[in-house]
């Protein structure tokens, strides 16, 4: 163990000592010679009492008893020197005096010397204090003043000593309790104010404590004391902030609440084969949220929780678990919010379904993300805005405008109803020819088998021509829910090719289709696609039918754009658009003498809700480009093969 290095004594001191012992060596010499030679038989030892003290002032403990010790034994050697075989008389019981006394002022200097060891180190205690140590008498006069005390009200203790305390330092403090604490108790702990040397006001924790004489009169004050102004306005601005932070919480608009995780958490965890990480586990295993049972208790809540789960008052959902409002088949969107937190994410959001303390289920946007301090999963922060209602607004919308494509598609059969007649007309046309045909040759009076089951085939042939015909035209027609699903985009701009080809030949315009290659996956709502396809053909061909002297060509392209998106041309030969481009998407804009001016705000409407974007220009020579972008699917989104799954 190193021992800390023991300071030298300072010059002044050493000179001092030097100077005693000299004094105390040369005092002993002469004592020892003067009771060689005088005539008091042993009494002049008594005077070694002199030099036992002279050591005493500056010797150490070992110091002064060898002193004492050598004085003694030097008084032997002068008695023996003079009395050696001489009868016992009275010169024995001096010298047996003498020795007592040196044996006694011995034994007075090491107490002493202890007491004062002792009194020293308690002052250097004091000294050493950081708080600050005042001494005061019963008229409030200072007459210990320590370092700390220095330290902290700037005065040094040789101007302090002497001086009223009160004023010197002006304190404020309640001056009855301060009497009253002091009579009963004999000591006082509050705060109290005071000022330093510079002018500063500072704020003390304070301890007092009442000096009596051994009568039990009171002769003065012990006081210590620490600055707490700091940690006095550090706890003000803590509280203030609480308060700030209080006031947030409860008048946010939104719903906070803090709720503790652990047991949740520490259950899946057990859960989770080892090897595997939680957040890619839970992921796969959503239903263990349900299955563990484990609480997740909600430690507080502010008022807009309380009126967004339906509860009276706050006490209605604390302690209680958070699992407990949350609905059938809504544990997918919880787990991967744990999943989320566990995964190491700051801050996790998502939309999740809960049901009210009424059983009422609502939609609430949540924000989550663990805090800070504590156990980990101790303090998990939740703000819930609920969503429900903008969720049944966005859900009438999506149905008023999935009602509105539906009224425009059939709005878009009225126009193609000549083409439909003419599609499932020209098979019906063939049929009765085939099935007259095929009685003729049973008629025969040899009936020819053969050619009666070519016509059989070929009336099977063109019924299957004209059901596919209406199945396409009902697809169109139904007005079913949005299905967003992955489709083959060049099949199905074929179909709906197919399905203005009657448009296309009555107006003799001539139809290219180029898709650079294979056909490519997109998403998106099948008949909702072809309902675009389907209007923005119909525009171009309508576009084009005045048009002489060039020929009416109706371009469609596909293009990747930027590998996420596919971009769907639909470039026509004819007038081009006057005016600005963009204006042929706003709702009922038409230059058409029997148009609505609905049918590309409903595109534009559908594209968008896809995903998409759709846009026109006009082209460099003739006629305009209507074009439309649509996500292409990823690689493992499921195709679903339609029921208008034919190629032209
Ligand atoms: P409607 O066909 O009932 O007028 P649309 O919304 O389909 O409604 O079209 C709006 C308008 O956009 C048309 O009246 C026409 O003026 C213009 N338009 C659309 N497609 C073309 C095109 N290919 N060439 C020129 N103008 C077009």
């Amino acid at each position: 163990m190193r021992v800390a290095p023991v300071a030298r004594p300072a010059a002044p001191y050493r000179r001092r000592k030097r100077l005693i012992l000299w004094a105390a060596g040369i005092t002993a010499f002469a004592i020892f010679g003067y009771d060689l030679w005088s005539p008091l038989q042993g009494a002049v030892a008594v005077l070694y009492i002199i030099v036992v003290l002279l050591v005493a002032q500056i010797g150490t403990y070992r110091g002064v008893l060898l002193t004492g010790l050598g004085c003694g034994i030097l008084a032997l050697i002068a008695f023996a020197t003079d009395h050696f075989g001489d009868p016992l008389d009275s010169a024995y019981v001096r010298f047996g005096v003498s020795l007592v006394a040196i044996f006694a002022a011995t034994l007075l200097s090491l107490r002493d010397r202890s007491a004062r060891t002792t009194l020293a180190e308690q002052a250097r205690i004091l000294e050493l204090s950081h708080d600050t140590v005042i001494i005061r008498d019963a008229n409030d006069r200072i007459v210990y003043w320590n370092d700390g005390a220095h330290r902290l009200y700037g005065w040094a203790g040789e101007e302090a000593v002497g001086k009223h305390c009160g004023e010197l330092l002006h304190c404020e403090f309640p001056a009855d309790q301060v009497d009253s604490a002091l009579e009963q108790h004999g000591h006082w702990a509050g705060e109290l104010m005071r000022d330093r040397k510079d002018g500063t006001r500072i704020v003390l924790a304070s301890r007092w404590l009442l000096r009596r004489d051994p009568e039990g009169n009171a002769i003065g004050l012990i006081e210590s004391s620490a600055d707490v102004t700091e940690k006095k306005r550090a706890d003000a601005e803590r509280r203030r902030s609480e308060q700030r932070y209080k006031t947030i919480f409860n008048s946010a608009g939104f719903a906070i609440w803090e709720a503790d995780w652990t047991e949740l958490h520490g259950h899946i965890r057990k859960r989770v084969p080892s090897g595997l990480d939680l957040a890619g586990w839970l992921a796969n295993h959503p239903e263990v949220l349900r299955e563990s049972r484990a609480p997740v208790y909600v430690r507080d809540v502010n008022t807009a929780a309380v009126e967004l789960f339906d509860a009276t008052d706050r006490e209605a959902l604390l302690g209680n678990s958070i699992l407990a409002w949350m609905p059938a088949g809504s544990e997918v969107e919880f787990a991967s919010v744990l999943a989320g937190l566990a995964g190491g994410a700051d801050m996790v959001e998502r939309e999740v379904r809960y049901l009210t303390l009424s059983g009422r289920p609502i939609d609430v946007l949540l924000r989550m993300r663990l805090l800070a301090g504590g156990e980990p999963w101790s303090r998990v922060l939740a703000m819930g805005l609920d969503v429900t209602e903008r969720n049944e607004a966005r859900s009438k919308l999506e149905q008023a405008s999935a009602e509105l494509a539906h009224a425009a598609r059939v709005s878009t059969l009225g126009q193609l109803a000549a083409s439909i007649a003419h599609e499932v007309n020209q098979p019906l046309s063939a049929i009765i020819t085939y099935g007259k045909s095929a009685k003729r040759w049973l008629a025969k009076s040899e009936p020819d088998v053969a050619e009666v089951a070519n016509c059989l085939d070929q009336i099977v042939s063109n019924g299957s021509r004209a059901a596919d015909v209406i199945t396409r035209m009902r697809a169109l027609a139904r007005n079913g829910q949005v299905q967003v699903e992955t489709l083959h985009l060049c099949r199905l701009i074929n179909e709906s090719i197919a399905l203005v080809e009657r448009e296309v030949r009555q107006h003799q315009i001539a139809v290219r289709f180029s898709s650079g290659g294979e056909d490519v996956l997109v998403t998106g709502d099948r008949v909702q696609i072809q309902q675009v396809l389907v209007n923005l053909a119909i525009n171009a061909i309508q576009a084009m039918c005045d048009v002489q002297g060039r020929l009416r060509e109706l371009h469609i392209s596909v293009e990747a754009e930027a590998d996420v998106m596919m971009c769907v041309s639909v470039c026509d030969c004819g007038n081009g658009i006057s005016g600005d481009p963009a204006r042929i998407f706003e709702p009922f804009f038409t230059t058409k003498r029997e148009g609505m001016g609905m049918g590309l705000s409903i595109s534009r409407s559908i594209i968008e809700a896809q995903g998409g974007r759709i846009g026109a220009a006009n082209n460099s020579d003739h006629g305009a480009t209507i074009s439309f972008t649509l996500p292409v699917a990823a690689a493992d989104q499921p195709i679903r093969k339609g029921a208008m799954d034919t190629s032209v």
